[in-house]
């Protein structure tokens, strides 16, 4: 069999995990961040901080997963063999 005939998808498991772990990322990131007082023009300056680390750690973490098989299926034929 050719490559181009593999199939491969991803649970919802799988999909749900990522977002969820992506997002305590952020929280995080962003928690940090808004810590302490400050005037809107900082606050702009740190929310723009916080979307381009997150822009960048959300770069990362899809990189970082597409190393983990978890979830990830590939097969062959009309169906996936390891849902069934
Ligand atoms: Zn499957």
């Amino acid at each position: 069999m050719s490559k181009s005939e593999l199939k491969v998808h991803e649970t919802k498991s799988r999909s749900i995990l990522k977002a969820v772990s992506f997002r305590i990322v952020e929280i995080t990131v962003t928690t940090l961040l808004f810590a302490t007082q400050m005037d809107s023009w900082t606050a702009f300056l740190f929310a723009l901080a916080a979307e381009s680390l997150c822009l960048t750690l959300t770069y990362i973490a899809e990189r970082v997963w597409n190393r983990i098989s978890y979830g990830r299926h590939v097969y062959s034929g009309k169906n996936c063999e390891q849902c069934q």
